[in-house]
């Protein structure tokens, strides 16, 4: 399995989300440089991600453990689909802020799934194809 550093995984993102927008890549890039995400791997530190946005500053804030593997670079991926989402609502006025769970999961799912796909594309042998496309898979179920 490809392993990722996180300057490495950050430039694959922006990469593949500016194939599908130039908007989300710019947001990536933005978050990146701005420091918007904490994802170092250290003892203790659950697996998995979050994102929070703060409405007042227009910024987001992504909590997660990157280990370098393809499923963290897609979960970086879903995260950062997050702060996508709220960046385009932050103009909107405040009662249309508001969203149910199925909208709140689309973005970042459609983030996670273009880089999904770019990791598929990207794999070198069979075997690593079929694992990234196995986790494609089980993603959505979870
Ligand atoms: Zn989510």
């Amino acid at each position: 399995e490809h392993h990722f550093t996180f300057d490495e995984a950050a430039a694959f993102m922006i990469q593949h989300y500016g194939e599908f927008s130039p908007k989300m890549a710019a947001l990536a890039q933005h978050a990146f440089e701005h420091r918007w995400i904490e994802a170092e791997d250290r003892a203790g530190k659950a697996p998995g991600g979050w994102m929070e946005s703060a409405p007042e500053t227009h910024e987001s804030r992504i909590f997660m453990t990157f280990t370098g593997s393809p499923n963290d670079v897609s979960t970086l991926a879903h995260e950062l689909g997050h702060a996508f989402h709220s960046s385009v609502m932050a103009d909107l006025p405040n009662l249309r802020q508001d969203y149910a769970m199925n909208v709140a999961e689309t973005a970042s799912t459609f983030g996670e799934l273009i880089v999904a796909d770019a990791n598929v594309q990207a794999a070198k042998t069979n075997a690593e194809k079929i694992t990234l496309l196995n986790a494609k898979l089980d993603n959505p179920l979870a």
